[in-house]
């Protein structure tokens, strides 16, 4: 009779649980940044608490925009329910549920009024445009695993706008669109990009499941993708199944915003990508550079970081703090795959990727901080270094787990290559570590860092552990340049331009002379100065506004021709700077001429380099 019982509650709960959540989301007031949240919860009567999403997966940090918020009403059978927000928990809000009532009704508009920077709680919204993250407008009962709360979301989109998502559509009526119930989890892993100017075009279309790129910009001529461009993306989704030997998801979106309304960046999911650039970054060949690597990035995100990912980082859901100790392999692989990827697949071409890694490995061999904060200390402060302004980021450290994993992950496929005498690469431990298993349906399959070590040493035995552990908390003044060494190049610092340095000073605004000088600038304004160089001990620090140089009302031609010119002669470089209304004038005695990093050739290790770039899929 108990155990009858028992049974009976545990069906009662049953259906209790199995209704979903409706979530409706009116994105009409989207272009003045209010976004409309009307939600369906069954409840049952007493003490409720329900909680909005804190910690926001591929952010690894607390930044659910709980601010934005507002409008916040509860209701049921035409009764307000009050609310009061928990005293320590502002994600917690208290409700008293009355007898009798089985569903509440919850308004809350999301204020979409965040600055065009940060991630996806940064500006998502334009005239024409809207991202959107679930997460947003979420709330679930506390204590709920993400994987188990189950919602039945929907969208009402403004007159002539169309969309892309992963999600997929059940119903339509005019321009209300209903989507299958998802559990929670699958929601906030789901965004849609949508707006009037939008095109799908299905990419490597001979393959299943099938891949989309899912264009959403601020203008029609933003949209215009060459068919060559297509073609490469095509070849991306080619060398991801080479590599990866596995897909985990049902189909996948690349969601791509162009616009210069939003912040600008990629967020990873299992079955699509948030991936956010500028309004011209298709019709810029410098923009076209430097974002080469964004839908790579991310794409690899589906394999490394959703499907293989960190135990500290699967959290039930997402009121439970994460933990961010093996960022160095869920970015820094990510990075390394990443950037590989997008020159094998035609989006960089090897000498643009040579600049690229040249820049990134020169920036970490001058980068002080690395004397008192080792690279694992990065990965576990990660939460608390996304938000840095970037000043004084050369003594602090910030997220280096990324470029910095890179050189570690290259280090490792170069040292494979040369012990296996190039019958095994990480090509090898990508398909066996991140393909496990084929393919599958999105989920979680976690891994320790023990998990890593054992990968390794299956495909080529070594001391993996020593090796890795090394690198983690090495306090050495210089970056692990070993794979670049390995991989048949020296990096060096000549006269000349690096490609992909010249592009960001292009995009900035600026000039970098931080290998030189010592600082970057961007508008005139010092952006950072490196510790121990000549602009450092002249007194320059970052936020001051050059005023002059030599005399001269500063520019960016004149600070170049500056530091070429004192190569000549021993008077020093003049500087007046501004600080808050304060002026400063400073000597830089340097005479060492414009500097910038190039990788050069080494004959005598063979040229994993090249190897390593190749096409795995033949042309
Ligand atoms: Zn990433």
């Amino acid at each position: 009779m108990l155990s009858k019982l028992l049974a009976l509650v545990a069906l009662l709960v049953g259906v209790v649980q199995a209704q979903p959540i409706q979530l409706t989301l009116d994105l009409t007031d989207a272009p003045r940044k209010i976004l409309r949240a009307r939600l369906i919860i069954p409840v049952q009567p007493g003490p409720l608490t329900l909680v909005y999403p804190q910690w926001i997966p591929g952010e690894h940090g607390p930044t659910g925009p709980v601010d934005n918020l507002a409008g916040i009403k509860f209701s049921a059978n035409g009764r307000d329910i009050p609310w009061r927000r928990d005293d320590v928990n502002m994600f917690a809000l208290h409700l008293d549920i009355p007898p009798g009532v089985t569903s509440i009704e919850a308004r809350a508009d999301f204020l979409a009024t965040a600055a065009p920077s940060g991630f996806s709680a940064g500006a998502s919204t334009g005239p024409n445009l809207a991202v959107v993250s679930w997460n947003e407008v979420a709330l679930y009962p506390a204590g709920t695993p993400a994987g188990e709360v189950r919602f039945e979301p929907s969208l009402q989109l403004p007159e002539g706008w169309k969309f892309g998502t992963a999600l997929a559509e059940v119903a339509r009526a005019g321009n209300a669109v209903h989507f299958q119930p998802v559990s929670l989890e699958t929601l906030v892993d789901s965004p849609v990009a949508a707006g009037r100017f939008f095109k799908e075009i299905p990419i490597a279309p001979e393959i299943s499941p099938k891949h989309f790129l899912d264009i959403v910009a601020d203008g029609p001529e933003d949209l215009e993708i060459s068919p060559a461009e297509i073609e490469q993306y095509g070849k991306l989704v080619r060398e991801a199944g080479a590599l990866y030997r596995s897909r985990h998801y049902e189909t996948y979106h690349f969601l791509l915003t162009l616009s210069d309304s939003v912040a600008h960046f990629g967020l990873e999911h299992h079955q699509s990508s948030d991936d956010r650039v500028e309004a011209r970054a298709f019709l810029d060949d410098d923009l076209k550079l430097l974002n080469a690597d964004l839908l790579p990035h991310e794409f690899t995100h589906s394999w490394n970081g959703k499907y293989r990912r960190p135990a500290g980082l699967a959290t039930a859901n997402y009121q439970q703090p994460m933990k961010g100790e093996l960022l160095w392999v869920y970015e820094g692989l990510t990075q390394y795959a990443g950037d590989v990827l997008a020159a094998r697949s035609g989006l960089r071409t090897a000498g643009q990727y040579k600049e690229a890694l040249a820049a990134s490995a020169a920036e970490l061999d001058h980068r002080p901080g690395r004397t008192w904060r080792d690279l694992q200390d990065t990965a576990t402060a990660a939460q608390v270094l996304y938000g840095t302004s970037g000043e004084w980021d050369n003594w602090r450290r910030s997220t280096d787990y990324y470029e910095e994993g890179e050189l570690i992950w290259l280090d490792v496929d170069t040292t494979i290559r040369k012990l296996s005498k190039g019958k095994k690469s990480l090509n090898d431990f990508c398909g066996t570590f991140l393909g496990l298993g084929g393919n599958t349906p999105p989920r979680v399959v976690t891994y320790t860092f023990a998990d890593v070590v054992a990968g390794l040493e299956a495909i080529q035995p070594y001391d993996w552990k020593a090796f890795l552990t090394e690198r983690l908390t090495s306090k050495s003044p210089h970056a692990p340049l070993g794979g670049i060494a390995n991989g048949g190049y020296r990096l060096e610092y000549t006269g000349s331009q690096n490609d992909y340095t010249r592009a960001t000073e292009t995009h900035d605004h600026g000039v970098n002379a931080w290998y030189s000088l010592g600082f970057h600038t961007s508008d005139q304004t010092v952006q950072d100065v490196l510790f121990d160089s000549p602009a450092f001990r002249a007194g320059l620090g970052p936020g001051m506004k050059l005023v002059a140089i030599n005399g001269r009302h500063a520019n960016d031609e004149l600070l170049r021709s500056a530091i070429r010119d004192a190569k000549a002669n021993s008077a020093p470089i003049e500087l007046i700077a501004e600080n808050a209304g304060f002026f400063r004038v400073m000597k830089l005695d340097y005479h060492g001429g414009e500097k910038y990093p190039h990788l050069v050739r080494d004959s005598a290790n063979r040229d994993y380099l090249d190897d390593i770039l190749k096409p795995m899929v033949a042309r």
